[in-house]
């Protein structure tokens, strides 16, 4: 598979980017639903892969949320394959790894079928499945789902791909990370051999290229992964600071940076609980989300902050992902990630299309390796920040550091043979 690197400012030998939607050779009902969408200009993602996808071709794209790569492969679907069905059978599917991806690329995908009665539906866990059903069973002309929904619904009969032209696995690598491969490859056997395969993917590690192999016929490959980690519209900064001043740091930071929106992301489910009731009391327009909560309550606080009801979410790593809501203007990382690439991914929902952002990290004096592993993957010294007239870090090493308040995170003693974690000294 050659590859295409496609770099805005990269002048190689491919036709220079479309500078506007007319180049594209759109039909008018879709340059009339791009103008009511406000889309003007194509990003790069789109003046990429739309000219090939419209011809039909399968196309593996390298792009990460915020790019605009939803409407990259819903445009030439809906161009392609967007007439109403005479049946109940839908023509395209589109796979996608988690549920607040799936109502979200459905909602794009409705948007810019305006004009057309072209009907989309997404098909999720966690919803009740009979009303799916009857959706289902009324007809639909794309469906978004989530593949262990999907795989319900094919065994129930309720779902039948067999009048399918084009199927979409949008994040790839996401959905083969969570363990949806077997899942994936069960519903791409049961598709028709002549369809056309859209992929897209953040990255294109082994697993993807695999399944692109198996399942694509002579894809064109086309990366538009920046060539740094994360954007360059993103300031990253950190604090040092004890686990008992955290909070205390937080509502100062609010208070001093008055985001218009932000993520708040701890590790633990129970932690963002306490922090969202905690941060609550002193501030409104605050609500959280994390994977114990109903599916219905999660979409509708992801409603809420979409329409910017909601202001401050408290939220863990299992929503961070692909939640793209362009006003965000602040991500306080409350809690260090678990991995590095996580740090990566909750930074990139702020810095959306263009737009600045800015990132504050909580470091706790023992975290210094932590903070110097983040550093190495996105090639950038975080700066650090400091709050006027705030200690976050007590000057004599409190007897016992208060953790009582993160029952989840209890200081265990350390096992014999095994050297403290490096206090780092940075910012102290
Ligand atoms: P995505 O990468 O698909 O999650 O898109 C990121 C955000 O950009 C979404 O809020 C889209 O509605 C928006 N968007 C996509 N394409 C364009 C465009 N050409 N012009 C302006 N906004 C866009």
């Amino acid at each position: 598979m050659a590859t295409n690197q496609v770099e805005p400012d990269d002048a190689s030998t491919l036709p220079p980017p479309a500078e506007s939607f007319d180049q594209l050779d759109l039909s008018e009902v879709m340059l009339d639903s791009l103008a009511a969408a406000e889309y003007h200009t194509p990003s790069p993602v789109q003046a990429g892969i739309i000219p090939h996808a419209i011809k039909g071709i399968d196309v593996l794209g390298q792009a990460r949320t915020g790019t605009g790569k939803t409407a990259a492969f819903a445009i030439p679907i809906l161009e392609l394959y967007g007439q109403p069905a005479k049946g109940p059978k839908p023509r395209s599917l589109v796979l996608v790894p988690t549920r607040e991806l799936a109502v979200q690329v459905c909602d794009e995908i409705s948007k810019l079928a305006k004009g057309r009665k072209t009907k989309c539906i997404a098909v999720y866990g966690g919803k009740p499945i009979r009303a799916q059903i009857s959706q289902l069973e009324r007809g639909s002309d794309i469906v978004v789902g989530t593949p262990g929904r999907v795989i319900d619904h094919l065994s129930r009969g309720t779902l039948i791909l067999d009048e399918l032209k084009c199927v979409v696995l949008d994040e790839a690598d996401r959905m083969l990370d969570i363990g949806f491969r077997p899942d994936i490859e069960k519903i791409l056997r049961r598709c028709p051999r002549k369809r056309q395969t859209l992929l897209l993917s953040a990255t294109v590690a082994p697993g993807v290229e695999r399944l692109a192999k198996q399942y694509m016929t002579n894809p064109e490959v086309m990366d538009f992964s920046p060539s740094s980690k994360t954007v360059d519209t993103i300031e990253q900064h950190y604090f040092t600071v004890e686990e008992d001043r955290k909070f205390d740091l937080l509502l100062r930071l609010l208070e001093r940076e008055k985001p218009e929106q932000a993520i708040i992301f701890c590790r633990t489910k129970r932690g963002t609980d306490r922090n969202h009731r905690k941060l609550s009391r002193k501030l409104k327009g605050v609500d959280c989300i994390h994977g114990d909560m109903a599916q219905s309550a999660r979409d509708r606080v992801m409603r809420d902050f979409r329409g910017g009801k909601v202001r401050i979410l408290v939220a863990t790593d299992v929503v961070g992902r692909g939640i793209d809501v362009t006003n965000i203007s602040h991500i306080i990382n409350y809690d260090l990630p678990q991995s590095s690439d996580d740090y990566v991914h909750r930074v990139g929902r702020t810095g959306r299309m263009g737009r600045e952002g800015i990132a504050f990290s909580f470091v706790t004096p023992e975290q210094g390796d932590e903070l110097t592993r983040i550093e190495m993957l996105i090639n950038t010294l975080l700066n650090r920040a400091e709050i006027e007239g705030f200690q976050t870090v007590a000057q004599v090493a409190p007897p016992q550091a208060d953790s009582s308040d993160d029952e989840e995170t209890p200081k265990k003693p350390l096992p014999p043979g095994k050297r403290a974690p490096r206090r780092h000294r940075r910012g102290l």
